[in-house]
């Protein structure tokens, strides 16, 4: 098949969570299946402040958005480590700026123009897909624009569209004076017309009314987001659409995420050769100017410091546990200002316990994985998850809230069977996280002899699980062949 996978976000040349890891991995895998794919993506001024080359491919064009005439190039590269082409949109007035996404006045018009140019892509490389993968509300115009304003062109004569909902937390909702500069006000009845009328225009709305098909990221999340308290105002759409929305899982890179072969490592580590664990915690320990002892566990966090991860809870749990248990925190994370203070206090208030890092570093991300023990993932929602998947393969015990994507890929441990694979609450508050945390310090208890010998068969029964792409590609392809 022809595909074209269209992301505001693509590792390793951008990302700020999930979806950039997606964006890289899932086109990696399709490739890897045998078909054609495409990856369509902002160029970003990160993307070339990083020393790689583009071959300019399409010198200019120009898009009219309702007056507003914007001039675009594009450029190409390839996804590391494949063949599979990378198209850079650039436009340096829209995408030039420190980080990927703003609340400037022309947030619309940066994604608006990232979907056009992506159909005008396919025209000017003569590149007809079978399907365009869309990816969040930032490319979520893509059906509507097909249907509205390239449905003229043969080379579009058999493409389908599917959009993939990574968090439906950000749905790109505008006003609806936003409208000329989608490019799609001659076709203002084909928005939904509610929304139009409460003075409301929504990208990622619009898509899930037009998308041929639509996935989400977890089986559980597909069912969340279809009821009121989870559908963040899109669940009636999602409940009329139900017959075309699949939840597939998200793998992981694992080349990337591969504790045996990793070279952010001191040395590796796998589920038959445990030993290289240890020297990574203490090389992580050392990193994070914490004493080392091998019988004290350290649990981490490694997430963006914000509402949807729970935060406040680990805010308001945390400091108890600290000051009556021996354990050690390690956490990584930017995020909203008063979380990142709250870490750099309960740095201060713990000495010896507790180190917190502020920094966006991938390879500090890698060190926490395979350093710590216990790793802390109580979110609040979470359609699938990332970081739960990279500590069961790097033998850290996943501790989550039972919800999305953490409760189709973590199951309660029970030391008398032996069975599971983390430790999982029901219920987002103080009282489930402090359970669970409780729960697996008992676990670990000494962290020595018949404990560790306990512990080291569960870290394994989430060591061994298959969490790779290549498990869950032939979803997504089932997904692209139903609509042929
Ligand atoms: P989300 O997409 O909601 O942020 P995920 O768990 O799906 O959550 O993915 C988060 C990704 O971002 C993981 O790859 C994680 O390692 C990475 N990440 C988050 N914060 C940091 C940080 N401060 N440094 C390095 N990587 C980070």
């Amino acid at each position: 098949m022809n595909i074209l996978f269209a992301s505001s976000e693509v590792a390793p040349f951008a990302k700020s969570g999930g979806l950039g890891d997606v964006g890289a991995a899932l086109p990696r895998a399709l490739a890897a299946a045998g078909h054609d794919v495409r990856v369509v993506m902002p160029m970003y001024s990160r993307v070339h402040a990083q020393g790689r080359t583009f071959t300019e491919v399409v010198p200019a064009m120009w898009l009219d958005l309702g007056g507003t005439h914007v001039k675009v190039s594009l450029y190409e590269s390839v996804l590391p480590g494949t063949t599979v082409p990378v198209y850079f949109v650039r436009c340096p007035p829209l995408y030039d700026r420190p980080s990927l996404y703003g609340n400037g006045p022309d947030e619309h018009l940066r994604f608006a123009v990232l979907s056009w140019a992506a159909l005008k892509a396919c025209q000017a490389l003569r590149f007809a897909p079978d399907v365009i993968h869309c990816n969040d509300w930032q490319t979520a115009l893509i059906p509507l624009l097909l249907r509205a304003r390239f449905s003229w062109d043969r080379l579009f004569e058999n493409t389908r569209t599917v959009l993939t909902i990574h968090n439906l937390g950000h749905q790109g909702t505008f006003p609806a004076s936003v409208m000329p500069q989608t490019g799609l006000a001659d076709s203002w009845y084909l928005f939904h017309q509610d929304e139009l009328r409460a003075g409301r225009l929504g990208f990622l709305m619009t898509g899930l009314l037009y998308a041929n098909a639509i996935t989400t990221v977890s089986p559980t999340y597909a069912k969340e987001i279809q009821t009121p308290s989870q559908g963040v105002g899109l669940d009636g759409i999602l409940r009329q659409r139900a017959d075309v929305l699949t939840g597939i899982l998200n793998g992981i890179d694992e080349d990337e995420w591969n504790p045996a072969n990793d070279k952010h490592l001191p040395v590796g580590f796998s589920a038959e050769a445990l030993t290289g664990k240890d020297t990574c915690k203490q090389a992580l320990l050392a990193a994070a100017k914490l004493p080392y002892r091998r019988d004290v566990p350290v649990f981490s966090l490694v997430a963006r410091l914000v509402w949807q991860k729970g935060i406040d809870l680990v805010e308001s749990t945390l400091p108890n546990l600290l000051r009556h248990h021996r354990f050690q925190l390690v956490v990584l994370g930017k995020g909203e200002h008063k979380h990142e203070e709250f870490f750099r206090l309960l740095e201060r208030a713990f000495p010896g316990k507790v180190a917190y890092d502020s920094a966006f570093s991938e390879r500090r991300a890698h060190l926490v994985e395979a350093g710590s023990d216990v790793f802390l993932m109580p979110s609040r929602y979470e359609p699938c998850g990332l970081n739960q998947m990279y500590s069961l393969r790097y033998g850290t015990v996943p501790l989550v809230h039972k919800t999305g994507g953490l409760a189709d890929t973590v199951w309660q441990y029970n030391p008398r069977t032996g069975r599971g694979t983390g430790f999982v609450f029901d219920h987002f508050d103080e009282a489930g996280l402090s359970w669970a945390i409780r729960r697996a310090l008992e676990v670990w208890g000494t962290g020595t002899g018949e404990y560790r010998a306990r512990w080291e068969a569960l870290m394994r029964n989430g060591m061994v699980l298959p969490l790779g792409w290549k498990h869950r590609v032939g979803r997504y392809l089932e997904v692209y062949q139903k609509l042929r």
